[in-house]
C-alpha cells in the first residue's frame, strides 16, 4: 500500500459474502483500536457476466492495482453455468504465484499436538492444476502437469526470502522427483540453484509421502522450516497441516503476486451461520497479521497477534466453533481489551 497525505496506507478490503461482513467488522474495529495506520478501501467484487465470462468489476481490480495489498473475506462461488470461481479469477488476474500458509498451534484450542509451527509455500499457478486435459481415445484421458523453470524460480526465491524474513533458518522442498523425474526434477534442480543465492538459509529436500508420515507422527522437527512445493502437493499438505492446528476457523493465508498480494482466511462464506454473529474472525484476523508483516508493520502485527493469542488462551470469550458462547463482536471486544 502507498502512504497517503495522512501518513496512512490504503488497503483494499473485500468484505466478501456470508459471514464476510461480520468478520471484516471485527478486523476494522480491532485495527482502529490498535491505531494501525491503514485506511480501508472497501470494494465490491460481485461477479458480472460479460460476453458469457465471469468478470470482476473494474473498480475492484483498479483498487487492488493501486494499493498493492488487499484483505479478502470469503467469496461464495455461484452455482451454475458460466461461472468460474472468483477466487481463481482473482488469482489469475493478479498472477498470485505463491500461496503461503503458516500453521502454528494455538494455545487454548486443544488438538493432538500443541507444538505445530511450520510454514507452507505452495506454487499457485501451474503443476497439476494447469488445466491442460484431453481425451486421447474413448476411455483414456491425459492430464498434463506443467512445470516451468520461471514459475519454479519465483516461488522458490519467495520461499527463501520469506524464511529469511520470518527468521526460519531452513527451506525444504517437498517433491516426488523419484517418480516425476523430469517435472519435479526441474523444480528440485531449480531449488538447488536458487539456494546458492541464500547462503544464510539451509536447504534440503524430502519426499512428499515421507513428509506426510513424519509431520503427522511428530511435527516438532518442522518448526524451523519453510516447506515449498508444487501446486497439488501444497494444496493437500496445507489442508493436512491446517487440520493439525484446529481447522478452518483458525487458518490464515496469503496469496503473493509480482506486484499485488491478497490475504484471506482459508474458510468459505459459512452460509449456515451467516448474519447471526456466530462467526469466528480469527482466521481473517491472522490473515491480516500476515498482511501487516508483508507491509513491514511488524509492531502492529505483534501487538494485535499477542492480544488474539492471549484471548484464545484465556478461553473465556470463545466463539461457538471453539466450544464457547461468545458472539463475534464480544470476542473482538475481548481482543481490544488486551491491546496494551
Ligand atoms: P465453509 O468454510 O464456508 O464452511 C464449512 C463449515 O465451517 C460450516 O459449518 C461453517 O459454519 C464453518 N465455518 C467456516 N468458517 C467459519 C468461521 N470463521 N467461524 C465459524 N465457523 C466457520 O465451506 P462451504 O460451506 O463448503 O462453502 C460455503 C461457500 O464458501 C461456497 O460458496 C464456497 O464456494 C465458498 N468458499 C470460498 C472460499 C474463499 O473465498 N476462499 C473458500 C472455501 C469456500
Amino acid at each position: 500500500g502507498k502512504t497517503g497525505s495522512d501518513g496512512k496506507y490504503t488497503v483494499t478490503l473485500i468484505e466478501g459474502d456470508g459471514i464476510g461482513p461480520e468478520i471484516s467488522k471485527s478486523v476494522k474495529d480491532i485495527y482502529s483500536a490498535a491505531n494501525v495506520p491503514i485506511n480501508w478501501e472497501p470494494v465490491d467484487v460481485t461477479p458480472r457476466l460479460k460476453d458469457g465470462k465471469t468478470v470482476i468489476p473494474d473498480e475492484a481490480i483498479q483498487s487492488v492495482r493501486k494499493n498493492y495489498v488487499a484483505l479478502k473475506g470469503p467469496l461464495a462461488t455461484p452455482i451454475g453455468k458460466g461461472h468460474v470461481s472468483l477466487n481463481l479469477t482473482l488469482r489469475r488476474t493478479f498472477n498470485l504465484f505463491a500461496n503461503v500458509r503458516p500453521c502454528k498451534s494455538i494455545a487454548g484450542y486443544k488438538t493432538p499436538y500443541d507444538n505445530v509451527n511450520l510454514v507452507l509455500v505452495r506454487e499457485n499457478t501451474e503443476g497439476e492444476y494447469s488445466g491442460i486435459e484431453h481425451v486421447v481415445v474413448d476411455g483414456v484421458v491425459q492430464s498434463i502437469k506443467l512445470i516451468t523453470r520461471e514459475a519454479s524460480e519465483r516461488v522458490l526465491r519467495f520461499a527463501f526470502q520469506y524464511a529469511e524474513g520470518i527468521g526460519k533458518p531452513k527451506v525444504r522442498v517437498v517433491h516426488k522427483a523419484t517418480i516425476m523425474k523430469m517435472s519435479d526434477g526441474l523444480f528440485l534442480s531449480t531449488a538447488r540453484d536458487i539456494s546458492k543465492e541464500y547462503p544464510n538459509v539451509e536447504f534440503d529436500t524430502e519426499l512428499l509421502d515421507n513428509a506426510c508420515l513424519k509431520i503427522t507422527t511428530d511435527p516438532a522437527p518442522y518448526s524451523d522450516k519453510v516447506l515449498v512445493m508444487p501446486n497439488l502437493y501444497g494444496d493437500i499438505l496445507s489442508d493436512m497441516c491446517a487440520g493439525l492446528i484446529g481447522g478452518l476457523g483458525l487458518t490464515p493465508s496469503g496469496n503473493i503476486g509480482d506486484e499485488c498480494s491478497i490475504f484471506e482466511a482459508v474458510h468459505g462464506s459459512a452460509p449456515d451461520i451467516a448474519g447471526r454473529g456466530l462467526a469466528n474472525p480469527t482466521a481473517l484476523l491472522l490473515s491480516s497479521i500476515m498482511m501487516l508483516q508483508h507491509m513491514g508493520l511488524n509492531h502492529y502485527a505483534d501487538k494485535i497477534q499477542n492480544a488474539i493469542f492471549a484471548t484464545l488462551a484465556e478461553g473465556k470469550m470463545l466463539t461457538g466453533d471453539l466450544g464457547g458462547r461468545a458472539k463475534t463482536h464480544e470476542y473482538a471486544d475481548a481482543i481490544i481489551k488486551k491491546l496494551k
